[in-house]
């Protein structure tokens, strides 16, 4: 199964989110919207997106305050949209760490590249060192977003996936509770650890023979996981 990209529109001109929905969904793209800032931070720690549409021109938050708590924790791709054609702000955003800028109104051709350049970026810095794990009977495939163990494809949600691939892009070393619960749900996500051991005892059930004593991932205890590099 592969996992479809996640898209968050955050816009208060909700015309134009079901403009993008319209254009989004028939693709196969996952869209949830927010029409606040704060809506929008909720649903960026909440919905883990692939991809961020930002309006700049926000009731309550502004956009480039957004951009940049955004970019405090995640280097998820960000398109910033808006009616401002002022220069200045399209290079505060950019410098702020946006990706990419859509000034309105934008047409679906030029939406659509721009959502496939975002996603195309975010793959391959998601896979510099590789895009396949394969130790032992496991096999991830980050590009197709395919888990395989003994050629049979496990089904993981959006969030065992990101634990899954997140862990086997850092195999070998010891990711603390802290650095994965900000990388997975940010930083204003509870810090306790709950969270994080009941979605691993999930994975593990999926991918281990036996949970107790696992083959691929390992607890650090008191730290961290660690999943197992060869
Ligand atoms: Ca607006």
């Amino acid at each position: 199964m592969t996992t479809k990209a996640n898209i968050i529109i955050i816009e208060d001109e909700k015309n134009i989110c079901s403009f993008i929905e319209r254009i989004l969904e028939p693709q196969g793209y996952r869209i949830s919207s927010a029409y606040t800032g704060k809506e929008g931070l909720q649903l960026i720690t909440s919905a883990h997106p692939d991809v961020i549409l930002l309006d700049l021109g926000l009731p309550d938050i502004d956009g480039l305050e957004i951009i940049e708590r955004v970019r405090s924790w995640s280097n998820v791709p960000i398109i910033v949209i808006s009616a401002r054609t002022m220069e200045k702000s399209k290079v505060t955003a950019l410098d702020l760490g946006a990706d990419d800028y859509l000034t309105k109104p934008f047409g679906t051709a030029e939406l659509m590249a721009r959502i496939r350049t975002a996603l195309r970026h975010s793959q391959n810095r998601a896979s510099t060192q590789s895009s396949k794990y394969e130790v032992g009977d496991l096999l991830i495939d980050f590009e197709r977003r395919l888990v395989k163990m003994k050629d049979q494809e496990i089904h993981l949600t959006q969030i065992e996936y990101k634990l899954v691939s997140l862990l086997a892009q850092n195999a070998g070393k010891v990711m603390t509770y802290e650095s994965i619960i900000t990388k997975i749900w940010g930083p204003y996500a509870d810090s306790d650890n709950q969270i994080l051991r009941v979605n691993m005892a999930h994975i593990r059930r999926k991918l281990e023979e036996n949970p107790a004593e696992p083959k691929y991932i390992f607890t650090e205890i008191g730290v961290g996981y660690r999943m197992r590099e060869d």
